[in-house]
């Protein structure tokens, strides 16, 4: 590990100020200083912020500060009751302990699993640029399917953020040029020629809070994460979805898919396929089929493709109570 300056601070002024690499509960971060992957000069640890409190909002809606762990998230009772999806998402991730310590803006933020990018003996285009990828002729198994470039091709490992995406979700920041909000959609950018830019975030910029809007009335909602094994593992297809229904029919449908893309994945493309259709097998199955449709396999992860269909199929006859057909 590099040498580094360490400051805590206590106002999100001073954070701000500081102008390094915020520490929050140090899962992602303090692993790639050990490996060499990340190198701050100046690590600016935010734990004392006012951040960690979870908010009814006065017109409807839950504003989620940065410092919440995860696991008080997924247990809060608000969250359980009106927003499952997020609580399903969070407690299908990481262990309890590490569920304990990663907080809202860490968990947002966490960096991919590639095992080229978390080992500086391979090339890899996020870590250093123009150095090459390793993952496009190497073992791809885990990578995306979704979002990839010549460049990079590694998928985004958090669940909490395809809750979120599914949950139309905002991010609100404060930095060197003031406060944002930012729609989650357009937080995370595509890696194109430029794999290390993976948000909008300006340098200094600190996540402070995440709001939710107010479920409408009657609306339902699930995670369903596939992987290699039952606990402590990353997605290799997931499905977040959010519906309203009105009879047999679905009014309102919002679809996020983890474990495929380069980032959390929203899909309008199924959206559009169920939104005024009634809830059927079939139509289950025309919206999987689009949200995949622009899928690119590689060598050894085309199965990944059929695995997120059937997930999304799959949560949307949980959420909409219809019996497994197959
Ligand atoms: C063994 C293991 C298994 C895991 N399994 C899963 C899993 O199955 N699913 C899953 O989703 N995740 C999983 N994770 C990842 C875990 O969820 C993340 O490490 C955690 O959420 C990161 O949060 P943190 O607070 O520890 O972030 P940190 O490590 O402190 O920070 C992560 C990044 O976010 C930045 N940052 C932190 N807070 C802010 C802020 N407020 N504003 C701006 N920047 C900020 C930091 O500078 C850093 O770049 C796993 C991790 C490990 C180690």
């Amino acid at each position: 590990m590099q040498e580094f300056r360490y400051r805590q601070v206590r106002t999100v002024e001073s954070a701000v100020r500081a102008n390094g690499t915020y520490l929050a509960g140090g899962t992602t971060l303090v692993d790639l200083m050990k490996l060499n992957v990340l190198q701050p000069a100046t690590v600016v640890d935010v734990n004392p912020l006012p951040l960690a409190q979870v908010e009814a909002l006065p017109g409807g809606g839950l504003q989620i500060g940065a410092m919440v762990r995860n696991s008080d998230l997924a247990n809060h009772p608000t969250v359980k009751q009106e927003y499952p999806v997020l609580s399903e998402a969070l407690l299908s991730g990481a262990s309890p302990q590490l569920r304990n310590m990663a907080t809202t803006g860490g968990n947002l933020l966490q960096k991919t699993r590639c095992s080229y990018y978390r080992d500086t003996n391979y090339a890899c285009n996020k870590r250093e640029q123009g150095s090459g990828c390793s993952a496009m002729d190497g073992y791809n198994r885990m990578h995306a399917v979704l979002g990839g470039s010549a460049d990079c091709v590694a998928t985004h490992p958090s669940d909490m953020a395809v809750a979120m995406m599914a949950l139309e979700a905002t991010v609100h920041t404060e930095g060197p040029n003031g406060v944002r909000a930012i729609a989650l959609r357009d937080f995370y950018v595509l890696p194109g020629t430029s794999p290390s830019i993976e948000t909008v975030l300006q340098p200094g910029e600190l996540i402070t809070h995440v709001t939710l809007p107010a479920p409408p009335h009657g609306t339902r909602s699930h995670y369903l994460k596939l992987r290699d094994r039952a606990q402590y593992e990353f997605a290799l297809a997931s499905a977040a979805v959010v519906v309203q229904m009105h009879g047999k029919h679905l009014a309102r449908v919002r679809i996020a898919l983890g474990g495929v893309g380069t980032r959390p994945w929203r899909s309008p493309e199924a959206e559009r396929a169920l939104e005024g259709r009634e809830a059927t097998a079939g139509n289950f199955q025309k919206a999987a089929a689009a949200a995949m449709a622009g899928a690119k396999p590689l060598k050894y992860n085309a199965f990944k493709i059929e695995l997120a269909k059937m997930a999304l199929v799959r949560a949307l006859e949980t959420v909409t109570q219809m019996e497994h057909a197959g």
